[in-house]
């Protein structure tokens, strides 16, 4: 089996966080980082970096390139990730060109690049609706969706019972933000992996209809000779 190096793409509230969990339930072996639940974990913990992503975070406004590159590929360090045999899911990270551009830089050399880039197109509409019916668990990530995928004690994270939390980001005002950096900054990232020949999109509604196309690429890549 090959390894596996995927970068979900989507606009906030395009499912990222559900299709990653849904991958990691199918396959033991991959596990994943989300630069988002870096960041609100840094918040909870009160750290320096949790005070300055805070207030980007609350503006709607990306933190800037070099600081989230250090957080992302120290984090792939730690976790023994920069070598060849890895396989990992990256959500949320690289989201600019620039980003793009240096983790390239600081993986090849460890043989451990990015082999699998999927973008999730999803309707704005349906986004709209998402996310204010979105809330997460911020130690795990988990999230839930009062909609269509509610927690079994209203409030409170399935695994851990602990309180859920609405993401003060996931105001209208804010969130409007962040689909329109989402907008500015995508395309020339989808370039920059369409050129590499490992860029591909997944359409669709529900997570229920993406994710089987998700899996179907996933699967190729893992078995590919
Ligand atoms: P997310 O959970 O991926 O929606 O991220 C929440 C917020 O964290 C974003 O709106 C940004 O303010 C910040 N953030 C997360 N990832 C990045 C990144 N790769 N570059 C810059 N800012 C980021």
């Amino acid at each position: 089996m090959n390894p596996l190096r995927l970068l979900l793409l989507g606009a906030p509230g395009s499912g990222k966080g559900t299709q990653t969990s849904k991958l990691l339930n199918q396959f033991k072996h991959i596990k994943s980082v989300s630069s988002g639940d870096l960041l609100r974990r840094r918040i909870q913990q009160k750290t320096e970096l949790g005070r300055i992503a805070s207030e980007y975070i609350s503006q709607g406004k990306l933190l800037p390139d070099s600081l989230m590159n250090d957080l992302v590929v120290g984090e792939l360090s730690v976790r023994g990730w920069l070598s060849a045999d890895s396989s990992f899911l990256l959500d949320g990270f690289p989201r600019t060109l620039e980003q793009a551009r240096s983790l390239r830089v600081q993986l090849t050399p460890h043989n451990a690049s990015l082999n699998l880039v999927v973008e999730l197109d999803v309707p704005t509409d349906v986004i709209l609706e998402r996310i204010e019916n979105r809330y997460v668990h911020v130690p795990s990530g988990r999230v839930y969706n009062l909609t269509y995928n509610p927690p079994k004690v209203p409030g409170k994270d399935d695994v851990t019972g602990e309180p859920l939390i609405k993401r003060p980001d996931d105001t209208s005002e804010v969130f409007g933000k962040r689909l329109k950096n989402y907008a500015e900054t995508v395309e020339p990232l989808k370039q920059f992996y369409s050129e590499l020949g490992i860029l591909k999109t997944v359409s669709g509604p529900t997570s229920d209809i993406i994710f089987p196309q998700l899996l179907k690429l996933v699967v190729q890549k893992l078995h590919q000779p």
